[in-house]
């Protein structure tokens, strides 16, 4: 089974402050797969660290209003090619991310507020009829053959669950 990861959750120091965001539960399941590491904002060129980026009006701003939509679509272009190349039928990603956010995102008033809507590379994934999660489930995923993760990945979930 191989499977696209966002590379922070990983343990890779690649977000806008400069640190990782590693989550146990995501990690535990790499160790059973192919993992295809990606992290969008880096493949953009943007430095690391840089200044958090949100969401709003169907562009990506940062808190002073810069517009840097088109160095996140590049981003997310780029780590699709990548993806492309090592096709997986799942991807587990960072949550609210204005990248790799899954079904909610920060609303752009950098107030810590959520919003409906998918991070960039996350729509690139959707649309491209790969199966997208954060890793918020896969922390909170048991071992049910109707889970959507447990789906995609048959039983290998259980061990999660113990
Ligand atoms: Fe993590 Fe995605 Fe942000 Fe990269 S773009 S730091 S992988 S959430």
């Amino acid at each position: 089974m191989r499977l696209i990861i966002s590379s922070c959750l990983l343990g890779v120091a690649c977000r806008y402050d400069g640190r990782s965001k590693p989550s146990a539960a995501v990690r535990d399941l790499a160790r059973k797969a192919e993992v295809v590491g990606v992290c969008p904002e880096a493949a953009s060129g943007l430095p690391v660290p840089r200044p958090p980026a949100e969401q709003r009006g169907g562009r990506v701003l940062l808190a002073d209003g810069t517009d840097v939509t088109e160095e996140f679509r590049l981003g997310a272009a780029r780590s699709l090619a990548k993806v492309r190349a090592r096709p997986a039928p799942l991807a587990v990603l960072k949550a609210k991310s204005p990248s790799c956010g899954v079904h909610h995102i920060y609303d752009g008033t950098y107030t810590g507020s959520l919003t409906e809507g998918e991070g960039v590379f996350a729509r690139l994934l959707e649309e491209e009829g790969i199966c997208v999660v954060s890793e918020e489930v896969v922390e909170s995923c048991k071992p049910s053959v109707e889970h959507p993760v447990a789906i995609v990945l048959g039983t290998g979930l259980g061990h999660l669950a113990k």
